[in-house]
Parts: C-alpha cells; sequence; structure tokens
C-alpha cells in the first residue's frame, strides 16, 4: 500500500495519506486545517532503510529516489 507520512507546515499535524501517483501527492491537503502547505516524510513503511536511523535531518527538498537523476 502506497501510504506517505505527511506534516502540516501550518499547523504541524502529521497524518497519513494514499497516494498512488505524484499527482496524488502534490494534491494531498492536511487532513486537521486543509491546508495545501503539506511536506512528505520518509514513509515509515519502507522496509529497506535499516542501516540510516537517522534520516529526517538531512532532506530539505526533493525526494531520496528519484530526484538524484536531473529529472527536470
Ligand atoms: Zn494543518
Amino acid at each position: 500500500m502506497p501510504i506517505y507520512e505527511f506534516v502540516c507546515k501550518d499547523c504541524r499535524h502529521i497524518f497519513e495519506s494514499l497516494c498512488f501517483t505524484s499527482r496524488d501527492i502534490e494534491s494531498v491537503r492536511c487532513k486537521r486545517c486543509g491546508s495545501k502547505n503539506v511536506s512528505k516524510l520518509v514513509s515509515t513503511f519502507s522496509s529497506r532503510v535499516g542501516s540510516s536511523s537517522s534520516f529526517g535531518g538531512g532532506f530539505s527538498s526533493g525526494s531520496s529516489c528519484g530526484g538524484l537523476g536531473g529529472f527536470s
């Protein structure tokens, strides 16, 4: 299940949302205040991140997978 975690930058609410496409991710809104000013967190359901337990500090922008190839 492609469940992603998001944090609302307005009210700091953290919630989960089902996103099947990147368009779904872009259209996610805060479930508490309805703001579109949300950012995606690293999924807690990823099974292959065992070696890096301190993620969350280094990602300033972009995603960990797919943003490195120069897709612009
Ligand atoms: Zn909010």
